[in-house]
């Protein structure tokens, strides 16, 4: 959820090292679901052992604030945006900007990230158990830390990269989105999108079974469940599919209406942020999940499957998970 958290994790290094000149610094930006945020999300939807956790969590060195560094990080698809759209009976003269087709195309290439995300999680988590199921010690070893740069090395790193990046997107959908929202007093516009109020996780982000089908038979059964009025924000200067957003003039915009990336944020009042930050967790929950499931599935022999799950979620898992416990 959190854009600008690159700048803004800059300026609270600067902050730590200088307490006192706090007051010289600009003020951070506004509009990161910051990395801190991240972290409790994703703290709160896993119960793994503290350095295992610590390494998917952590609000500036875990896995699932790597999208928000470097490249990543303008990458629209990344964080669910420009799926920005305001039907008819809420624009007055001229048709918005977007068509629905438009900001769907916007949202289900940000699932089918998370879709390849884990069907690589997947593939390598075969590195972590042997064929007799017990665990490799040293492909599960976070003696030294991970490093998030998509080059192969320990098992268990490549797979807590992986959904790391895989659902990093998810969190940033209940922040970026009108999914959970209400919207504000006033009428309802570019400026206050309508809100979609819903209590529960999403239905279009069944990563799991999507992973299992053609990408035009899920894309197919994911358009039909998007409702009419969801949005995301339009986030200048992100590339989305194919183009680079320039300007987001006439828009529902990221940072002026629609994120609830912190509780500050314009868009965060009726309980709007802690439902985003709620259903983030719940969807993060149902993800891993669902994400062992298909361990299990996919893996069945020697309960490697089982033995898998138990080297990701254990810190010492050579000794945590003997084979046929
Ligand atoms: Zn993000």
């Amino acid at each position: 959820m959190m854009h600008a958290s690159v700048h803004a994790r800059r300026l609270s290094a600067t902050a730590f090292a200088c307490g006192a000149c706090l007051i010289l610094l600009p003020p951070g930006p506004a509009q990161a679901f910051s990395g801190g945020n991240h972290e409790k999300i994703t703290r709160a939807a896993l119960t793994w052992e503290p350095r295992s956790l610590t390494a998917m969590a952590d609000s500036r060195d875990g896995a699932i604030v790597a999208d928000d560094q470097g490249d990543y990080f303008k990458l629209g698809i990344l964080h669910c945006d420009n799926a920005d759209f305001l039907a008819s009976r809420f624009t007055s003269a001229s048709a918005y900007p977007r068509t629905r087709d438009e900001a769907n195309t916007e949202l289900l290439a940000c699932i089918r990230g998370s879709v390849a995300r884990l069907r690589a999680a997947v593939r390598y988590a075969d590195g972590l158990v042997d064929p007799q199921g017990r665990v490799i010690a040293r492909q599960s070893d976070l003696g030294s830390p991970c490093t998030w740069n998509e080059r192969a090395g320990r098992a268990k790193c490549n797979v807590l990269e992986q959904l790391g990046r895989g659902w990093h997107p998810i969190e940033d959908f209940y922040s970026h989105s009108n999914w959970s929202d209400q919207a504000g007093a006033g009428p309802i516009g570019t400026d206050n999108p309508p809100g979609l109020n819903r209590t529960g996780i999403a239905p279009f982000l069944d990563i799991r079974r999507y992973s299992s089908m053609k990408d035009a038979d899920w894309t197919k059964e994911a358009a039909g469940l998007i409702p009419e009025d969801l949005a995301t924000g339009c986030y200048p200067d992100f590339e989305s599919t194919g183009v680079k957003t320039a300007d987001c003039t006439g828009r529902v915009e990221h940072n002026r209406t629609l994120n609830k990336d912190t509780e500050a944020a314009r868009r965060s009042g009726h309980g709007n942020f802690q439902r985003a930050t709620e259903l983030a967790a719940q969807d993060i929950a149902r993800q891993w999940k669902d994400f062992t499931a298909e361990l299990i599935a996919t893996y069945p022999d020697n309960g490697r499957g089982e033995q898998m799950i138990c080297a990701l979620t254990h810190d010492t898992p050579a000794l945590s998970c003997p084979r046929g416990r």
